[in-house]
C-alpha cells in the first residue's frame, strides 16, 4: 500500500485537488478514534481520521485568533470532535458541522497566535487530515487575507438596494421571510440533548406551512442543516423584498430561571444585562464561523437609512406587541417580559418591520418538553399566522393612511 504525503509547508490557504470528486462515492465519515489533538514539542498537532480522502484548505483567522479548516462534504456523527479539547492546550474552542451544501467547515479557536507549520492529507488506508500548529509572536502572525469574502465563496452577496420598497397596503399577499436561527457549523443553544439549530428549523417549517394555508407567502432563509451568516439573513429578506422577517430561536440562558416565549424587537434602550449576553452570543458564533462582522450593514449603503428607520421602528414594535398578544391570547407560556429591545444583528434591516422569536429556553426543562409536543407546536404557529394577518391588516391601514 503506498502511502502518500501532500505536505504544504507554511501555508495560509491549501487545497488539496489530488483527490478528485468523481472518485469519491459516498459522504466522508469523521473517525473520532483516529482523532486527537496532541503537543509536539512546543507545537501541537491535529490529527483528523476520515474515512475517505476530501478535497480540504486550511487558513488562519485573526479576533479571535482561528484556525478554520473545510472540506468536501464530512459527516461528524454523534462522536463530535469537542472532545478532543484538552484544557490548556493550544485549542480553546472547537465548532464543525455543514458550512454549505456539499461543504463542511470546522473551526478551532488558538490559544494565541499561531502559524501554520504544516496542512496535509494522508490518503491510503487510513486516511487522515493532519496539522501541525507552532506559536508565533503576535508581529509574525498570518491570517489569510480578504477572508471576510472568499471565506464564504458564493454566498449570497449583499443585495444592492438604492431606496425602502414599497410599504405593503393589504392589495397583494403579505410576504414574509422566517429565519431559522443557527445551522450547520453553529449548532445553537445545546440542553438535554437537543439543539437549537434542529428545534428552530422543524418549527419553521410548520410556521411556514401554516402562514401559506393562510394566503401568505414565505421564504426561509435555510431550510436545511446549514450555516447562514448574519449578513445574509438580512440579505435574504431584502432580496425578497419582504414585508416583514421573523427570526425563530431557542436559547438558553444562565441568568436567572428564563422560561416562556418571548417577542425581541430592535432595542431603542440599553438592554439588561441577559439579554446583552444573548445578542453578544449569536455574533460570536458568526465570528467563531469565519464570518468577519466589520461589514455588517453595507448592503444599507445607500438606503436613507435613519429615514427609513423612523417609520419601520414603530411598525416592528407593534409587531412585537401583536405577536406577543396573540400567543398570549392563546394560552401559550410566555415571559415574564414577553417584549423585549434587544441589538440582534438580524434585526437590522432599516425597511423592514423584524422580530425574533424567543420560542422558549432550552435551559429550561419545561420549555423543553413544550418545543418538543407536537400540540404546542401547531398551537404556536397558529397563534403567531394569528398575530401576523392582525398586524398586517392594521398596519396597511395605517399605510394607506399616510399614503393619502
Ligand atoms: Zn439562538
Amino acid at each position: 500500500m503506498i502511502r502518500r504525503f501532500i505536505t504544504l509547508i507554511a501555508l495560509l490557504c491549501a487545497v488539496a485537488t489530488t483527490v478528485r470528486a468523481q472518485e469519491l462515492s459516498a459522504l466522508a465519515r469523521y473517525e473520532p478514534t483516529r482523532s486527537a489533538i496532541a503537543r509536539e514539542g512546543g507545537a501541537t498537532r491535529i490529527s483528523l481520521g476520515i474515512s475517505q480522502p476530501v478535497p480540504f484548505r486550511a487558513y488562519l483567522l485573526a479576533d479571535p485568533y482561528r484556525l478554520v479548516i473545510d472540506f468536501r462534504e464530512v459527516n461528524f456523527g454523534s462522536n463530535p470532535p469537542a472532545a478532543l479539547i484538552r484544557k490548556g492546550g493550544a485549542i480553546k474552542d472547537l465548532r464543525w458541522g455543514r458550512f454549505r451544501p456539499g461543504w463542511s467547515r470546522m473551526v478551532a479557536e488558538l490559544s494565541g497566535p499561531m502559524e501554520l507549520a504544516s496542512a496535509e492529507e494522508r490518503t491510503g488506508a487510513s486516511p487522515e487530515i493532519r496539522l501541525l500548529l507552532k506559536p508565533v509572536p503576535a508581529a509574525q502572525f498570518r491570517p489569510r487575507e480578504g477572508a471576510a469574502d472568499s471565506a464564504l465563496w458564493d454566498l449570497p452577496q449583499p443585495a444592492a438596494v438604492d431606496r425602502p420598497h414599497r410599504r405593503q397596503d393589504g392589495t397583494r399577499p403579505l410576504r414574509i421571510v422566517l429565519d431559522p436561527g443557527h445551522g450547520g457549523i453553529d449548532p445553537g443553544a445545546e440542553d438535554g440533548g437537543v439543539h437549537e439549530a434542529d428545534i428552530v428549523l422543524g418549527f419553521a417549517r410548520q410556521l411556514r406551512d401554516a402562514l401559506r394555508r393562510a394566503g401568505m407567502s414565505v421564504v426561509m432563509t435555510r431550510d436545511q442543516d446549514v450555516f447562514v451568516p448574519l449578513e445574509t439573513r438580512v440579505t435574504v429578506a431584502r432580496a425578497a423584498a419582504a414585508d416583514l422577517f421573523v427570526s425563530l430561536h431557542a436559547d438558553s440562558i444562565a441568568e436567572g430561571r428564563a422560561t416562556g416565549a418571548t417577542v425581541y424587537r430592535l432595542a431603542d434602550h440599553a438592554e439588561n444585562e441577559a439579554t446583552r449576553k444573548l445578542v453578544q452570543r449569536h455574533d460570536r458564533d458568526d465570528l467563531l464561523a469565519g464570518v468577519d462582522l466589520n461589514g455588517q450593514g453595507d448592503q444599507v449603503a445607500h438606503v436613507l437609512v435613519d429615514l427609513a428607520r423612523r417609520e419601520t421602528q414603530p411598525r416592528s414594535v407593534r409587531l412585537a406587541q401583536v405577536l406577543a398578544g396573540a400567543i398570549k391570547g392563546e394560552g401559550l407560556h410566555m415571559h415574564k417580559h414577553p417584549v423585549q429591545g434587544a441589538n440582534f444583528s438580524v434585526l437590522k434591516s432599516p425597511d423592514i418591520p423584524s422580530v425574533l422569536v424567543e420560542l422558549g429556553f432550552l435551559s429550561s426543562p419545561a420549555d423543553r418538553k413544550r418545543l418538543a409536543d407536537p400540540d404546542w407546536r401547531a398551537r404556536m404557529a397558529e397563534a403567531i399566522t394569528r398575530g401576523i394577518e392582525r398586524w398586517a391588516q392594521s398596519d396597511a391601514a395605517e399605510g394607506r393612511l399616510l399614503r393619502q
